[in-house]
């Protein structure tokens, strides 16, 4: 065999799937590990949807690029009772969001303004499709949404190096910080965008994890809805990341139509469509019968009991956490204890701090660096949603209240 003279483009793996890989081959060691780096819901899947995916499992054929009728006019229902009126015609589907905004981040051509911290991906697709992420801070204790402050600066800045700048994106609520921004930043992060030319790509895929009962995700989609794009999935509130489903609502309008042609295309040539079969529990899902509800309903209470729990221990153990708004993630910052880390354990960085937890305590979580946090600042990511199975209610309860 004649070795071949090139090695292919170095693609690191995705931080998020690099932690289980890492906890798998302890595992095979025969040491016991908690995988808390994941974003993984950790709750079953409801035997209703299996049942609609079980109904579907003979349709083979190849669907319609944007999905099928059934499942765009769900999807438009789930966002048009969440006060984003919304026709079917501007929803496009994909096997997960995660593609979807590969997608997106092609057709849109340019560089893209990343929240610091930010969901590992986000930077790492845009880097992929040969743009650059431009990393913005956020403001305290508002995770997700690049600072509106901060952003026509780094935007103005990129342009006159010559940087061809297109979008902006915000998680709400957000991952790894479990937060959810507030109305008045994201109406002034629209409004900075709209001066700037550049389309938001909102991912709400933590929407319905809210844990304060009403409490309204304040979407960029109600105060720029001509150049907004939303995203969401079945992946976090029901848990079926592995189905691979998600959904686009792309905005009304000549942009809006012009971006669905354009994405349409690079789907035709990556997916041709979403698995047929999921589309149609997908459209179940999004009808939002009233059995998923309450079953969404009850993890959000979840993990909201669970996240209040762990973040409440490393506050005690002296780290600085952000009470977890949504979601199951709790994100703490031991910068406070920064002196007894170093002199007990040698830690300096947030890896140093993520191996001694792997190493010595077996537990797995991510570093912040991972989200674009420098390597110094001691923060890590926590999910610690699979501290639970399906009948741990009371175990819960008793870890939820205080001792
Ligand atoms: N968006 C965010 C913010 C996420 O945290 C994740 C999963 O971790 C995804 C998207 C992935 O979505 P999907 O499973 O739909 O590809």
């Amino acid at each position: 065999a004649r070795p071949l003279s090139f090695s292919p483009r170095p693609v690191p793996l995705s931080a998020t799937l690099a932690v289980n890989e890492a906890i798998a081959r302890k595992r095979r060691q025969g040491v016991r590990v908690l995988p808390l780096g994941f974003g993984e819901a950790g709750i079953p899947i409801h035997p209703a949807l299996t049942r609609e995916l079980e109904a579907a499992a003979a349709r083979g054929a190849y669907g319609p690029v944007a999905g099928s009728a059934v499942l765009r006019a769900a999807a438009a229902g789930y966002w048009s009772r969440r006060g984003l009126p919304t026709d079917p015609s501007v929803v496009v589907c994909g096997p997960g969001s995660k593609p979807l905004l590969f997608a997106l981040l092609l057709s849109l051509g340019g560089d893209v303004v990343v929240p610091t911290p930010s969901w590992v991906t986000y930077a790492a697709q845009t880097s992929l499709v040969g743009a650059r992420p431009i990393r913005v801070a956020t403001p305290r204790g508002e995770g997700g949404v690049p600072s509106p402050a901060l952003l026509a600066d780094a935007v103005v800045r990129a342009r006159a190096e010559g940087r061809t700048v297109r979008a902006v994106v915000v998680t709400l609520p957000d991952n790894p910080t479990g937060t959810l921004a507030s109305e008045d930043t994201v109406r002034r992060l629209c409004s900075v965008a709209r001066d700037l030319d550049l389309v938001v790509i909102s991912d709400e895929i933590y929407r319905d994890l809210v844990h304060a009962p009403g409490r309204a995700v304040p979407s960029p989609a109600r105060f720029a809805p001509e150049r907004t794009v939303v995203t969401t999935a079945l992946s976090k509130n029901l848990a079926a990341g592995g189905w691979r489903i998600g959904v686009a609502r792309l905005p009304d309008g000549p942009f809006g139509r012009s971006l669905r042609d354009s994405l349409l295309g690079v789907a035709s040539e990556i997916w041709s469509s979403a698995p047929a079969p999921m589309q149609h529990a997908a459209a179940y899902a999004f009808a939002e019968p009233s059995e998923l509800v309450e079953h969404v309903d009850r993890s959000r209470r979840l993990h909201a009991a669970v996240t209040g729990a762990v973040a409440a221990r490393f506050a005690e153990a002296g780290a600085e956490v952000t009470r977890p708004e949504a979601a199951f993630y709790v994100y703490p910052d031991f910068g406070p204890m920064r002196d007894g880390l170093r002199a007990n354990h040698g830690v300096r960085t947030a890896a140093d701090l993520t191996g001694l937890l792997l190493e010595r305590y077996g537990v797995g979580v991510l570093p912040g660096s991972a989200f674009g946090e420098a390597p110094e600042v001691l923060r890590m990511r926590v999910a610690p949603s699979l501290l639970y199975g399906e009948d741990d209610e009371q175990r819960l309860a008793a870890l939820a209240s205080p001792a």
